[in-house]
């Protein structure tokens, strides 16, 4: 969708996250907007938290402090980066009791595992190891490979212990990644804390995860999609909404003339050579536009529709993968 450079004045421009192509900027109208005598000022502010960059823009000096250190709360206790987390604990020791937040966020995961086929699967950790996406070292695994690690994969194979709050690997060499889910769950507790402290306006983009609070001066947030390859795909208005894309373009290597993305199959335990090139899911809340958005990347082209109908009251822009232009 076209829009003139004229009426806009970019607050945010791209948030480019080093490998992000596939990003969400936002804008507002180009001069400053008068309201009761006083111009309307919206502070913004950006932090690098959970491997991304961190926008904040809202008229509440204070709103940027409140999410940064709501993101890095999250990021200390389910990075599988951090040593200290409880994720990687559980990683290391294959069965711990875990805070009820840790246990409510993998609860969750499992959940979508099974509303979306079995395509959002936080076991995929020891995939990812395997592609060489946890260190950069890419690496195409041979198929035996591939079927050694896929026995440690499938939300299956995870123990719930509700009583007590215990996660539990059935198999030795099992690992859970929440990748796909922490910065969605990250923006919904960062809305919690600035409600609490009485901010109902804010816009928080975590490259590419959005959180639009309340309004901009009376006005929805206006958002602003970017496909791939620098295209402005389509403009959203949010009001209390979160929207999250996932794309084949956002971290991925070349071996020969294939791109292989981050986001895997764990049914084939390959990276998901999708139809889809990017998905932008806008849900009530973060942590379930974060999750959809990346199982739509894995169900690709022929198996989206059956997601969607599932979830009527999210909204899917999807682009697909045009073929002549696949690399
Ligand atoms: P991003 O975090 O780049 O915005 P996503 O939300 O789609 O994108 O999450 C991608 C990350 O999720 C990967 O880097 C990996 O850690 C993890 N992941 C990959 N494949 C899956 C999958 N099928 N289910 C759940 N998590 C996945
Ligand atoms: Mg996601």
């Amino acid at each position: 969708m076209a829009f003139s450079p004229k009426t806009r004045k970019i607050l945010v421009v791209f948030l480019i996250t080093g490998w992000s192509l596939t990003l969400i900027y936002y804008f507002t109208q180009s001069k400053p907007l008068k309201h009761s005598q006083q111009t309307k000022q919206l502070f913004s502010d950006n932090r690098l938290l959970m491997g991304t960059f961190w926008q904040v823009s809202s008229a509440d000096k204070q709103a940027a402090e409140i999410v940064f250190s709501e993101a890095s709360r999250i990021e200390q206790l389910l990075s599988k980066y951090i040593q200290t987390s409880e994720v990687f604990q559980l990683n290391r020791l294959g069965k711990l009791k875990v805070s009820p937040e840790t246990f409510y966020i993998i609860k969750q995961s499992l959940e979508f595992y099974s509303q979306t086929f079995g395509a959002f699967d936080i076991t995929v950790a020891p995939l990812i190891d395997l592609w060489g996406f946890t260190n950069q070292k890419y690496h195409i695994p041979s198929d035996k490979e591939i079927e050694s690690v896929l026995n440690l994969v499938g939300n299956d194979k995870i123990i719930l212990h509700e009583k007590d709050n215990v996660v539990e690997f059935k198999i030795p060499g099992m690992k859970i990644d929440l990748g796909a889910i922490a910065k969605g769950y990250a923006l919904d507790c960062a809305v919690k804390k600035l409600k609490e402290h009485k901010i109902d306006n804010c816009l928080i983009n975590a490259g590419g995860q959005i959180y639009a609070l309340g309004d901009n001066f009376g006005q929805s947030w206006r958002i602003a999609i970017r496909g791939i390859k620098y295209k402005v795909e389509g403009t959203l208005r949010l009001k209390n909404k979160s929207a999250s894309t996932s794309g084949n373009y956002e971290q991925f290597f070349f071996k020969g003339q294939k791109r292989y993305c981050h986001i895997l199959n764990p049914k084939t335990g390959y990276p998901v050579d999708s139809s889809i090139a990017s998905a932008t899911v806008v849900c009530d809340t973060g942590l379930e536009a974060d999750a959809l958005s990346t199982a739509i990347l894995v169900l690709g082209k022929d198996r989206k529709n059956a997601l969607i109908r599932k979830f009527p009251k999210a909204k899917f822009y999807i682009q697909e993968e045009n073929p002549h232009e696949k690399q």
